[in-house]
């Protein structure tokens, strides 16, 4: 309000239209992109290729036709020694003809068409040329993100490029205080806080553009990960954890007499570091990314078996019904006889059954609980529960993993298993304060998975190849995208691709089963569990496979339509294959014709089995706000910076902050007195955001 050229009314448009409340708000209004006016061409020179034009010339007569408001239009002309220009307006015609001069010399700036052949001008910027050479205020000009309204009140683009201009102009290298460290600056060269701002609105060329943007966006991404180092320092400093002081009996027992295999190096690696964790007595918050097929649930289930020789009750959640089962009998079938109770709780239990469960989990009778998200339901009271695990995190919401806490008085032990390879640069950020684990390895013996890509045209070939396969006494999975599971279409697809295998499979005797979200729950186990025994070869269904099943004797996934999928999520349904001995087959059918942009993604999945490289790739070409899971959770809400680009920059970010933290974790030093009391100002608005 208080800023020249703002006042009341202003103020409050840019408060409703943009949010902007403060000279801050508004130096954070970054420009979408700059317009070069450093060059005034010749009108004569104007070719059809031309897109936007900067000439000067003097402003021929002004004429108003067409009779209704909304048909009114105002036409003129601009004029130079090499030619003349049409321009032509549709709206606010009667003001921009009360203030326009005839005969005056203008600078004008505009998008080029062409009409009748003739080159013209809709809507130009015009700016009253007064001396006889005037260089352009700003010779890369900053073009905002704006309203309608904002327009039509005189507050455009070129009026907020003015209004910038002017709080720059007011505020000084104190108001703008820097808030990195002079050694990071030095370190990285860096540009300073109030030059970058100044440049980021009007640089004199891109080289000074590309230097403000990198500062702003190591600064941002720098402070957030302050933030997050800090909020696990803190946690690893004070919060208490449950203490697992021994090895004991049920552990050991199971590890010599039930295991069925070697663990892999990997493994025991990460069950060495829960060990170390849970032992610490302080609370463990761990992620585990594994790819698929690592072997994380036999991790899940040692972890689980040392809280229980503690004393302590344990959990296992995981985000599917199918999946819960899955997991419920495959637990209970590696413990065989081993003295341990253990319990199912989902959705889908309910009345007698449930309080049945509830009474026993409420009196520490039963020592491990597998489920959904039932088990963090309201009503759900553990006896001592010590250790959480969330299987394939990424689907549980930020809020069901806060709600975990609420189970207890004590925060449990927390390890997050993930199968689907976060991006480096995502796991940063949003799981910046756990630590993290990586299984790289998978179990001896296993054969990378073989990747087709196949069109539409070649499905007959493909069906032959699932037939061969399957006479060999494999199984073999149908994929149709269900996005999202009501959408029409899509279940007409899947109906008509059952109809075809079907068709294609008559006479063979083979069982066929089908999986999809409309099915009763009853209906969708039944036919899973047929394909579990082996008495249905063949499996049609949706991506409701997608996490976790696992029937190894199954050695083909013919994936239709794959190009509508995410590279991350055909990787997981990839993942359901090759988890045997034998060599596996991954078939994904698409109608891309060649030259097709979305070949790239296929090529991928065709070239490499690296979960974590395909994260990266995902990301890269889905941009973060497409991840699962993370569109909701603010965590991402950068303002310059963007994950999918800025990897670099936020590893350089991060590294920097370790290193400072790490000698100096409470910003004692004199040389972080200024981030500290730049991040003790802000505290009020962290503390909302988290
Ligand atoms: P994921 O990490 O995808 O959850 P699972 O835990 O389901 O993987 O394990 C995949 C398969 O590998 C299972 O059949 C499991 O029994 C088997 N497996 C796990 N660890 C080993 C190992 N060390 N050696 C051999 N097979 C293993
Ligand atoms: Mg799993």
């Amino acid at each position: 309000m208080y800023l020249r050229g703002v006042g009341p009314q202003r103020a409050e448009l840019l408060k409703k239209e943009l949010g902007i409340f403060t000279f801050g708000d508004l130096l954070l209004h970054f420009p979408h992109r700059h317009i070069d006016k450093s060059e005034v061409r010749p009108i004569g020179s104007i070719a059809t290729e031309t897109d936007y034009v900067q000439v000067r010339g003097l402003l021929g007569p002004l004429k108003l036709s067409g009779g209704k408001p909304a048909q009114r239009r105002l036409t003129s002309t601009l004029s130079d020694p090499t030619g003349t220009i049409d321009l032509i307006w549709f709206q606010g015609v009667n003001w921009i003809h009360r203030s326009l001069v005839p005969g005056a010399r203008y600078l004008l700036y505009g998008r080029l068409s062409f009409f009748n052949g003739k080159a013209q001008i809709g809507h130009p910027e015009l700016e009253l040329v007064s001396g006889p050479e005037q260089a352009p205020k700003w010779a890369l000009e900053p073009v905002y993100p704006c309203t309608e309204k904002l327009r039509s009140r005189g507050l455009g683009p070129r009026a907020i490029a003015g209004l910038v201009a002017s709080v720059l102009e007011i505020l000084s290298d104190h108001d703008i205080a820097e808030n990195l460290p002079a050694a990071i600056l030095e370190e990285f060269k860096l540009i300073g806080r109030r030059k970058a701002f100044l440049q980021i609105h009007f640089p004199k060329t891109a080289q000074e553009f590309l230097q403000a943007q990198r500062r702003l966006k190591f600064e941002e991404l720098f402070l957030s990960q302050v933030r997050i180092c800090r909020l696990k320092i803190r946690r690893h400093g004070s919060s208490r954890g449950f203490h697992f002081s021994k090895v004991g009996d049920l552990f050991n027992r199971f590890y010599r007499e039930k295991l069925p295999f070697q663990l892999t190096g990997a493994q025991k690696k990460v069950l060495r570091e829960i060990r170390t964790d849970t032992a610490s007595g302080h609370q463990m918050n761990r992620l585990l990314q594994g790819d698929v097929g690592s072997g994380k649930t036999i991790v899940a289930l040692l972890s689980m078996l040392l809280a229980v020789d503690n004393g302590y009750q344990a959990c296992l959640m995981a985000p599917t019904e199918i999946l819960s089962r899955q997991h419920f009998s495959s637990i209970r079938t590696l413990l065989g006889d081993l003295p341990v109770s253990i319990g199912l709780l989902t959705g889908n239990i309910k009345g007698k059954a449930r309080k049945q469960v509830l009474e026993q989990i409420g009196s520490g009778a039963t020592r491990i609980m597998v489920g959904t998200h039932a088990l963090i339901e309201e009503g759900v009271r553990f006896h001592n529960l010590a250790l959480v695990i969330i299987d394939e995190q990424h689907r549980f919401g930020v809020a069901q993993r806060a709600g975990l806490w609420s189970k207890s008085a004590q925060a449990p032990h927390v390890l997050v298993m993930t199968a689907t390879p976060i991006p480096r640069t995502l796991s940063m950020t949003l799981y910046g304060d756990l630590d993290v684990s990586v299984m790289g390895e998978l179990p001896a013996g296993r054969k990378p998975v073989r990747t087709l890509h196949c069109g539409e045209e070649r499905r007959h070939a493909v069906l032959g190849f699932v037939k061969e396969e399957v006479a060999k006494g494999r199984q073999a999975y149908f994929v149709y995208p269900l996005i999202e599971e009501s959408e029409k279409s899509d279940y007409e697809n899947l109906m008509k691709g059952w109809e075809e295998v079907r068709a294609y499979f008559s006479g063979t005797g083979y069982g066929i089963s089908m999986v999809h979200g409309r099915q009763t729950p009853e209906d969708r186990r039944a036919q899973m569990e047929d394909f579990v025994q082996g008495r249905a070869r063949i499996m049609v269904a949706t991506t409701v496979i997608e996490v976790g099943v696992d029937v190894s004797n199954a050695t083909v996934m013919v994936i239709e339509s794959a190009e509508r999928f995410g590279l991350s999520q055909l990787h997981q349904l990839r993942g359901r294959v090759g988890r045997g001995g034998e060599s596996s087959t991954c078939i994904l059918v698409t109608r891309l014709s060649p030259g097709d942009p979305g070949l790239s993604r296929i090529r991928v999945m065709e070239q490499t089995n690296d979960g974590f490289l395909i994260a990266d790739k995902d990301l890269e070409f889905r941009g973060p706000g497409d991840i699962e899971g993370t569109r909701q959770s603010g965590v991402l809400d950068f303002r310059i910076a963007d994950i999918s680009q800025d990897r670099l920059i936020l590893e350089a970010a991060r590294g920097a902050v370790i290193q400072l933290l790490t000698r100096d974790p409470d910003l004692r030093e004199p040389g972080h007195a200024s981030l500290r009391s730049y991040l003790e100002g802000r505290k009020s608005a962290w503390s909302k955001i988290s």
